[in-house]
């Protein structure tokens, strides 16, 4: 018998597994929590969400925002109308491959801007 982690109550079907993590392979069964319902469910989450999220740098947020103009442009390029669903596999990778390209050149500008920095005595 599986016990609500929320309320202790018997669990029916509910569950949670920290992602990327798949209950399917049976190592990963150790890490699952179960529910009695979805109220203790979505309690779990909630609370799951609030612990692991991280606070961002200022530079970080920055770098995320100047993907923008780069993943508009690839998105223009292969179709507005397009809903993600319909991205083929390709299509998909190189979305990603556009937003973290323009996210790590960010954050390399600004490390040469810093060293830059220490440098001019
Ligand atoms: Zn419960």
């Amino acid at each position: 018998m599986k016990i609500c982690v929320i309320c202790k109550r018997e669990a029916h079907g509910f569950g949670f597994i920290p992602p990327p993590l798949r209950a399917s392979y049976l190592a990963n069964r150790k890490m699952m929590r179960y529910f009695c319902g979805v109220n203790c469910q979505k309690i779990f989450s909630k609370i799951y969400k609030e612990k692991n999220m991280i606070d961002l740098t200022k530079n970080e947020k920055d770098a995320i925002e100047s993907a923008l103009k780069p993943l508009g442009e690839y998105v223009a390029e292969i179709g507005m109308d397009r809903p993600l669903s319909a991205y083929s596999r390709e299509e998909v990778l190189c979305l990603i491959e556009v937003a973290v390209t323009a996210y790590f050149d960010f954050m390399q500008g600004k490390a040469s801007e810093a060293e830059l920095l220490e440098v001019t005595c």
